[in-house]
């Protein structure tokens, strides 16, 4: 069978009119999307995954459509966005239909979940390659901005952190892990789940959100830049992922604070705000933990609970740093 890149695109990626959410008033098949103006700021944002970098070859092309689009939902959560459309392009090596069918099930899945259509992209040979822009709404007074960390903010962070590391360095034989423990890790690393429901509870609650792609450690060093703050953590209150629960405590650290692609949001928010926070964690359903301050001198600062200060471990996840 010889498919073309329109039959490809008809067929895997084109589906009826009544998908659409409102605001598209044209979707796939023209030369552009046309997006109705929406009262409120239109929050926008690419991602980029790349065979060999951020992907295996032989990941579950399913879990990869999952993935593709769940970064970039993760991205406008974070910035407590309600998602609408996102264009796909993509680069295949060749038309590979089983590969083609799994992969746009996992990305149509979660697409449907949260309302947000595919109202066009792009498609190419070349080395496998999915680049996603998304597009969401948010109240301008409301967006949960970088930069607006204050002085003595309480600093929280969803769900739970570091199984997504532990299910990379599984693979990667750093480490082991018993059956249940694996399964957990794995499925954290490649079915990530985007937190847009929590993110919409705290837009105009909260105060600065990111959300946690690279490690704790880095993510949350992006606040206090852009803030122009600094903080504090403490290291027992970090909520570690129950998977990591039989390896060595400096390990299970290490995976908190530097291991990527938890897809957890981080946020800070005003001491007098804890019981809303609680109850928009709940309407999210969603565990919360408050794991430290922010503080007016700059620098990321974590102690134990006997006050002792104990060492970062090596920063975050750089693709060019490596
Ligand atoms: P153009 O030549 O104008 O760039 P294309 O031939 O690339 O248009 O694409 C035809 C239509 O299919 C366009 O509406 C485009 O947005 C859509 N499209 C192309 N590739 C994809 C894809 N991977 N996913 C969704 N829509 C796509
Ligand atoms: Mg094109």
């Amino acid at each position: 069978m010889k498919m073309s890149e329109f039959d490809l695109i008809t067929r895997y990626f084109t589906r009826p009119e009544r998908a659409y959410p409102p605001e598209v008033l044209l979707g796939i098949g023209d030369d552009c999307a046309l997006l109705a103006p929406a009262p409120n700021l239109q929050a926008i944002s690419s991602d980029m995954l790349v065979e060999g970098q951020h992907f295996f070859a032989h990941v579950d092309p399913r879990a990869l459509g999952h993935k593709s689009l769940a970064v970039n939902l993760s991205d406008l959560a974070a910035i407590g966005a309600r998602p609408v459309g996102f264009t796909l392009a993509l680069a295949l090596p060749n038309i590979d239909p089983a590969w083609l069918a799994e992969f746009s099930t996992g990305l149509f899945g979660l697409a449907d979940q949260h309302g947000c259509a595919l109202i066009g992209g792009d498609t190419t040979k070349g080395p496998r390659t999915i680049c996603i822009t998304i597009f969401g709404e948010v109240a301008a007074r409301s967006a949960l901005r970088r930069d607006a960390a204050q002085v003595d903010d309480d600093i929280w962070v969803s769900g739970d952190l570091g199984e997504a590391r532990a299910g990379l360095a599984e693979r990667r034989g750093e480490i082991v892990l018993d059956t249940a423990a694996c399964a957990t890790a794995h499925r954290r690393m490649d079915w990530p789940t985007p937190r847009t429901t929590l993110g919409l509870q705290l837009a105009g609650l909260a105060h600065a959100a990111i959300d946690i792609s690279d490690g704790l450690v880095g993510d949350l060093q992006h606040i206090l830049t852009r803030s122009k703050v600094g903080a504090r953590l403490m290291i027992e209150a970090l909520p570690i992922g129950p998977a990591l629960r039989n390896l060595p405590t400096a390990v299970q650290r290490d995976f908190c604070l530097a291991g990527g692609d938890d897809y957890e949001l981080c946020f800070t928010a005003a001491a007098s705000q804890r019981e809303q926070i609680h109850r928009a964690a709940q309407a999210a359903r969603i565990a919360v933990t408050r794991i430290g301050q922010i503080e007016a001198t700059p620098g990321l600062r974590v102690y134990d609970q006997c006050g002792t200060q104990i060492e970062l471990p090596t920063t975050s996840f750089d693709h060019f740093a490596r």
